[in-house]
């Protein structure tokens, strides 16, 4: 029978897979030539002393042992001819409920408004070299959704949802490195992911699943409260009594298109706030108390919290050895958001810095109802636009004088393409958020010393963190609350929030729309 063995050990021994063989068979109580093999089940590295560690779980088999594979198979059905569902999106929420319905005997069709990954990338280059944003095709918009030229953190800390392992597993199928069924912190990077998202299609439509891009949903069809089908701004008409709705929190039409055919919306909160970017050498020379962190470490991240006049501060999606990208989805418009390579091996580290918003902070967008804080995200966002001179650039500020009230006359190197342009913060950024930013800062600064530097800056505006919307849907079935066979799903339903949250949610989707056939 396997034994679960657990290390700690310095990154030098880590990185010696004989000596790990060794220490692991003693702690086992085996030689180390009686060892068929070593399965990692989880590793971490604990970097809160000066001296740091590894710690590793290890799965250790013998000779006679038999071991299980690691992932299961995935096992697709022939759906064609099969009943036919609509899948309206192709990023992780839509890709993985497509997956799932074929392993449950049901044909997906999915509808995408933008294009395949390779088409996407030229539309992506656009951004940064002519300022140029499509508004089907960017960083947020084509096949993989908003998590294809991502950073790719699979982290997540929602368990209870579903099963996480199982979009790992399903990952790896499709190419994706093993390391991250037991890296306490898995990441893909922004290189890897477009091959892992077309392996996914290549599944879906060799099993008999439809994929099309270029077609963005502009109707849907309700009859005395059931969904019939979708129209396509083509004017195609695709018609199922099952619509999945996985459209992302980007996709404002739809939440207008659901206003104005009377599908229920309800506000939640969200977050918005600046994207902070500092030299990674740094950030590594926190974290690891002043070492550099050599070949072994990875480049160091951070997570910072506080809750400033009871609305969280926080960080997110913080990007170690990565870049800032313009995630704008619309030309008007600048957004800031971050991705990395594998390697994460960029000069910079970033992240965004943000607060809680709550529908009740919302003042007199009040009068834009439900969709107040979409009204919000949009007025913050073209400003960032105007301050830019109505360019993809980003308005940008030291650190330091953001929490002085200074604009910077100078701005050092940054990693976003399409340029910075120095800008008061301090001066347009509303109060609500500005001033808590600032306390913010002010805690970060004491907990991370030296986080607080005229080397570091904040560009504007992080704005899409999760959806201001929800689409209500029942706890049980998942269907909406009010329209039967329309199933709202990923972080567009406000349901769930980052790749692995809202694959999962895909999942349990696509299972909730077979138990109802
Ligand atoms: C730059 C960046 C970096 C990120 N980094 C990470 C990270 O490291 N880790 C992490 O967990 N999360 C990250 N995220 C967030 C993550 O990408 C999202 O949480 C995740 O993609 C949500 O999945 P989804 O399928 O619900 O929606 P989305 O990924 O937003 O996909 C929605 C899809 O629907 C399509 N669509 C929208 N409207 C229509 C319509 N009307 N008709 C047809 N199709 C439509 C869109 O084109 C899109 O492909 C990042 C996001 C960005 C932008």
């Amino acid at each position: 029978m396997s034994r679960i063995v657990r290390l700690n050990i310095s990154p030098e021994t880590a990185a010696d897979q004989s000596l790990v063989r060794k220490l692991a068979a003693s702690v086992a109580g085996i030689s180390p030539s009686g060892i068929s093999q070593l399965r990692i089940i989880r590793r971490s590295v604990d970097a809160r002393k000066r001296n740091i560690i590894v710690n590793l779980e290890i799965e250790v088999f013998a000779s006679d042992d038999q071991p299980a594979p690691a992932i299961q198979p995935y096992v697709p059905q022939d759906v064609t001819g099969k009943l036919e569902v609509i899948v309206v999106g192709a990023g992780p929420a839509g890709l993985f409920a497509a997956l799932r319905l074929i392993e449950l005997g049901i044909r997906p069709v999915i509808l995408e408004r933008g294009k395949d990954v390779s088409s996407r990338k030229k539309d992506i280059a656009l951004i940064s070299r002519e300022h140029r944003v499509d508004s089907d095709s960017n960083y947020c918009f084509g096949e993989g959704g908003a998590g294809t030229f991502s950073d790719g953190k699979l982290y997540t800390r929602s368990k209870k949802r579903g099963d996480n392992r199982r979009v790992l597993e399903l990952l790896c199928i499709h190419g994706a490195n093993e390391n991250i069924l037991y890296e306490a912190h898995p990441h893909l990077g922004t290189d890897k992911l477009p091959g892992i998202i077309s392996g996914i299609r290549m599944t879906i439509t060799e099993s008999g699943g439809v994929f099309l891009f270029g077609r963005r949903v502009s109707d849907i069809i309700v009859e005395g409260n059931k969904v019939k089908g979708v129209v396509t701004s083509g004017n195609e008409k695709f018609l199922s009594p099952f619509v999945m709705l996985a459209t992302g929190h980007s996709s404002r039409d739809i939440y207008s298109l659901c206003t104005h055919r009377g599908i229920k919306l309800e506000p939640k909160s969200f977050a918005m706030g600046v994207r902070v970017e500092h030299p990674q050498a740094l950030i590594d020379r926190i974290q690891y108390h002043g070492k550099e962190r050599g070949k072994l470490l990875p480049a160091a991240s951070y997570s910072l919290v506080k809750q400033i006049d009871g609305r969280g501060v926080y960080s997110f999606c913080m990007c170690p050895g990565g870049f800032i990208v313009p995630a704008a989805t619309s030309p008007e418009e600048v957004v800031v958001n971050g991705m990395s390579p594998s390697t994460r091996n960029s000069p910079y580290a970033n992240s965004g810095i943000v607060v809680e918003i709550r529908p009740e902070d919302l003042g007199d967008y009040a009068r834009f109802d439900v969709l107040a804080g979409l009204e919000f995200q949009k007025k913050f966002e073209r400003f960032a636009w105007e301050q830019a001179g109505r360019t993809q650039s980003a308005p940008a500020q030291r650190l330091t004088d953001f929490l002085t009230g200074k604009t910077s006359a100078t701005l050092p190197a940054v990693s976003y393409f399409p340029g910075v342009i120095s800008s008061p913060l301090h001066e347009w950024i509303p109060p609500s958020i500005g001033n808590r930013l600032k306390a913010g800062f002010g805690f970060f600064g004491s907990v991370m010393r030296g986080f607080l530097t005229e080397d570091a800056v904040v560009t504007g505006v992080e704005s899409r963190t999760s959806s201001p919307v929800r689409i209500p849907r029942d706890p049980l079935t998942l269907e909406h609350t009010v329209v039967s066979g329309l199933y709202p799903c990923g972080e567009g339903s406000g349901y769930s929030g980052g790749i692995v949250s809202s694959a999962v949610d895909g999942m349990n989707s696509a299972e909730a729309v077979a138990s109802k056939t």
